[in-house]
């Protein structure tokens, strides 16, 4: 790791680019959470910039502040102390950066009247996120996609942004109104959260494996211009949405 430091984001803390090449996710991981802190923190630079909400691959480069590696006490927001300690408190883990690693997100339910209120206290939420401890199955209920972000774990943020994709998929089918493959409705996290879902199921025209599906979808959600999809490609990705995702996404429990 080489620190080439110095860069200053300012108003706020001295700030310092660290550049990371390393392969272990273990260390990316670690770094990334002391993004997420620097982030919860003051400095409404580093929240314009997104650190949190979207991590470069493994190596690249992170904003940290200056000596805040392991304490971003200084800056964290009361909201955050009180997530900190009803996560700490649900957890095995006894510290927050080991806690952190045992939750899932599990479910969501949209409140009627966007007046759900956070386990952290923030009020005004239309989504609500069940999470779970994967450990001991403790669930917390509700919280915000911004305390999901204060997770500091791409997976979690990507759960999120599927559950609302396919909550839209299911209240459209619902209304009636015809679900497309864009962007409204879906992204490469969705279709391929929906095949780890088993709902590509083999049959005779995957030949007997779903991904052959998945993938199809993909190249399809790929083109960036929808006219050069061809009308046995539009029948056969009508198919899949019809006798696959809608049914599949019409019976799941987990979008409240
Ligand atoms: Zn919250």
């Amino acid at each position: 790791m080489t620190v080439a430091g110095g860069d200053v984001l300012a108003p706020g803390p001295v700030l310092s680019k660290v550049q990371v090449n390393s392969d272990d996710p273990h260390l990316i991981e670690a770094l990334e959470l002391d993004c997420i802190e620097a982030r919860s923190g003051t400095n409404p630079a580093l929240a314009r910039r997104g650190f949190g909400t979207r991590h470069p691959p493994i190596g690249g480069v992170f904003a940290v502040q200056s000596g805040s590696i392991g304490d971003g006490d200084m800056a964290m927001t009361a909201n955050f102390q009180v997530l900190r300690s009803a996560v700490i408190t649900a957890s095995d883990a006894t510290k927050w950066k080991k806690a952190l690693l045992e939750w899932d997100v599990t479910s969501v339910e949209e409140h009627p009247t966007s007046d759900g209120e956070c386990v952290c206290g923030q009020t005004g939420l239309l989504w609500m996120y069940t999470i779970t401890n994967e450990v001991n199955g403790a669930e917390l209920f509700p919280i915000g996609s911004s305390c999901v972000n204060h997770f500091g774990r791409t997976e979690l943020n990507r759960r999120v942004d599927v559950f609302r994709k396919l909550v839209l998929v299911r209240d459209t089918v619902n209304d009636g109104n015809t679900v497309e493959m864009t962007t409204e409705f879906f992204s490469r996290a969705v279709l391929e959260f929906l095949y780890e879902e088993g709902v590509f199921t083999p049959d005779a025209f995957n030949h007997g494996d779903g991904w052959d599906d998945c993938e199809f979808l993909l190249k399809m959600f790929g083109k960036r211009d929808k006219s050069t999809i061809n009308s046995k490609q539009r029948y056969k990705m009508r198919m899949l949405l019809e006798s696959k995702v809608i049914p599949f996404v019409l019976a799941d429990k987990r979008l409240g």
